[in-house]
């Protein structure tokens, strides 16, 4: 047994060999965003990333990376950004999932299982290339997107597919020793983050949008947008316990300074 296998996580040894940061563009955005009343006039070239892992039971994709039609098509940018005083996000040739996959040796058809840590444009935007596979959400989050409550942030043309197969759960699961998924309600109605352990480089925690800078995790500051704001202030203080008490790495999602020192794919971590 791996001696850094966290408590809870099971006594079995971890089912992930390796974890692939894979990059998938910059979006551009008040820094407000992304803190709550701070750096209003801060324009920040954000990452968006999404991670692969190699495991015992085949590849899964945490989060579904940005679709490359916000960054290139004229009509939709007009549509879903410029016309709102938006920037629309910088998607270049190597940041496409399916270059980076190829990099890999990996296709599409060769991914099983998709989780997703919640709806947003930003973490969904390949959806379309997964109708054969297994895709994992929180419920709350998927009535939400479905709603008429979606917000701005909700692009349904990314999700609304009805080719695809929902695998919808309550509060944290495992999805398998190793791969364990964390409610971490607040910035949405159903947002997840997610615990994985690797044989070498032990707990590595994936908070997405819960904490989407090290501001955020450092000095407990909000994310831009919350549906709960005392929920997603306990989501940030849980994932810092949990990096307490697993000895854990954590990897920002959003952070333009810590995406620099992370190992991008076909780089990874074991
Ligand atoms: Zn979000």
């Amino acid at each position: 047994m791996n001696s850094r296998v966290p408590a809870g996580i099971g006594s079995t040894p971890t089912d992930v060999r390796r974890l692939f940061v894979v990059l998938c563009g910059f979006e551009i955005l008040p820094k407000s965003i992304s803190t709550r009343d701070r750096g209003r006039r801060f324009i920040l070239s954000e990452p968006v990333c999404a991670y692969l892992l190699d495991t015992t039971r085949g590849w899964v994709l945490l989060d579904a990376g940005l679709n490359p039609a916000n960054g290139r098509d004229v009509s939709r940018m007009q549509e879903r950004f410029w016309r709102h005083g938006m920037t629309a996000p910088v998607i270049r040739e190597m940041h496409l999932l399916e270059r980076q996959l190829g990099d890999l040796g990996v296709s599409f058809a060769d991914i099983g299982h998709v989780i997703l840590s919640h709806l947003h444009y930003d973490h969904c935007g390949y959806l379309n290339r997964f109708a054969h596979a297994r895709i994992s959400l929180q419920r709350r989050e998927h009535a939400l997107a479905f709603s008429a409550q979606a917000g701005p942030g909700y692009f349904r043309d990314e999700y609304d597919d009805p080719r695809l197969q929902w695998d919808l759960h309550d509060g944290d699961w495992e999805a398998m020793p190793g791969l364990r998924l964390l409610d971490t309600r607040g910035h949405t109605e159903g947002h997840q983050s997610a615990l994985v352990v690797l044989p070498e480089t032990g707990a590595v925690i994936l908070p997405f949008d819960a904490a989407d800078l090290r501001e955020n995790w450092d000095e407990e500051v909000l994310p831009g947008e919350c549906c709960d704001d005392a929920a997603a202030l306990g989501a940030i203080r849980r994932l810092k316990d949990l990096e307490k008490e697993t000895d854990g790495t954590t990897l920002m999602f959003h952070d333009p300074v810590a995406i620099q020192a992370m190992k991008l794919a076909p780089e990874g971590y074991s």
